[in-house]
């Protein structure tokens, strides 16, 4: 789903554009006023693009890699497991509309922690063996020194919320564009909780929460290739609602000698045109190790020499690809040709009477005659 599209908006579309382009089409396709066919789906994905073009972090990530974070992988899911975060469109109806459509305030448990992202550089002998790699990431949990309480060991309990008196919530009345609503609202106070700390930890300043470097070790799928990206699940940071997820993205390692087409790898192999036409071998730069090839006399330049089976598992579907040699027949040019070659390759012509035009000769080659007394 190209989400610029969806808002009619240009890609270099400022956030005022796309706020503006969104609360038409909210209006429009709203499920309260829109009762046709296909506009409660419409309304969906207007609010998906929306939460992800008003958001700088998720823009950013939806202009680089095409897809939301969290979102399903587009073109297929060959996974499993890989799945979109939760998403209701709804919620960013009432954060753009104030919290104050149908009196939905309220009805959310407690919040799940965020997902979080990261990048994996992957090698093709990795990918190719499905290998187990470890990626650092920083995450979010619960403070070793209060467990996540919140409170300093030892300190005075939380007491209940003046503000909510326990109940985390809030009621208020809001004037909106359908009208006076009567809403629940997060209590602001103790943002939900019901509670307030007395005494913070001193640690995560009553966060609950402190930033820790952990290493997370990820499965890698044989064959995985670059632009996909793995969820490891409740690897994100920790929530009183559960753990986010940890999207890993790959990134292929460029190999020196090996380039890859799907499940195809490619070597170009420069040989000269004698070998190519005499026959002779090459050396191969396999992922287990150089492999000797025989190069069939007669060889032309970019023709194709297939190592079956040697090339990268398929990721979608079963077998391997092949390892495929392009040869790139070399031709010397003029200040590559020593005397000795340059006679050899007029004995050459001679012999397969392909004459030799004189006036595109070198002075070394003429040279060459003079001494010969040609
Ligand atoms: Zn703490
Ligand atoms: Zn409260």
């Amino acid at each position: 789903m190209d989400y610029y599209e969806l808002l009619g908006v240009a890609r270099t579309a400022s956030a005022d554009e796309i706020k503006s382009a969104y609360r038409k089409l909210a209006l429009k396709y709203h499920p309260d006023r829109n009762k046709e066919e296909g506009a409660a789906e419409k309304f969906t994905q207007i609010n998906e693009a929306y939460a992800v073009l008003s958001d700088a972090e998720k823009r950013a990530h939806f202009d680089r890699y095409g897809s939301a974070p969290g979102a399903g992988m587009p073109g297929g899911d060959p996974f499993g497991g890989m799945g979109g975060a939760g998403f209701d469109p709804m919620d960013i109806f009432e954060q753009l509309f104030g919290g104050a459509v149908g009196g939905r305030g309220g009805r959310r448990g407690p919040a799940r922690g965020d997902d979080l992202e990261t990048e994996a550089h992957v090698t093709l002998a990795q990918a190719r063996a499905g290998e187990e790699i470890q990626v650092s990431v920083d995450r979010l949990t619960a403070c070793d020194h209060c467990h996540g309480t919140k409170t300093e060991p030892g300190g005075k309990p939380p007491k209940t919320c003046p503000t909510c008196g326990g109940a985390g919530a809030v009621r208020a009345q809001a004037r909106t564009i359908f009208g006076v609503v009567e809403t629940q609202q997060a209590c602001p106070t103790c943002r939900g909780e019901g509670q307030t700390v007395q005494d913070p930890c001193t640690v995560c300043k009553g966060r609950g929460r402190t930033l820790k470097t952990e290493q997370v070790s990820v499965k890698l799928p044989r064959g995985i290739d670059e632009g996909y990206r793995i969820r490891v699940s409740g690897m994100g940071n920790e929530g009183p609602g559960g753990n986010g997820d940890l999207y890993v993205h790959i990134e292929m390692e460029k190999h020196p000698e090996l380039r890859r087409e799907q499940e195809h790898l490619i070597h170009t192999a420069k040989i000269g045109f004698a070998k190519a036409a005499l026959g002779g071998q090459v050396t191969v730069p396999t992922l287990d190790g150089p492999q000797v090839v025989e190069v069939k006399a007669g060889t032309q330049h970019g023709e194709l020499h297939r190592l079956r089976g040697q090339g990268m598992p398929r990721l979608q579907g079963s077998g391997t690809g092949d390892l495929i040699v392009e040869y790139d027949v070399i031709v010397p040019k003029p200040g590559q040709l020593t005397p000795e070659a340059r006679e050899a390759l007029h004995a050459y012509a001679r012999a397969v009477g392909d004459e030799v035009n004189e006036k595109h000769e070198s002075l070394l080659g003429k040279v060459g005659k003079i001494f010969r007394g040609e």
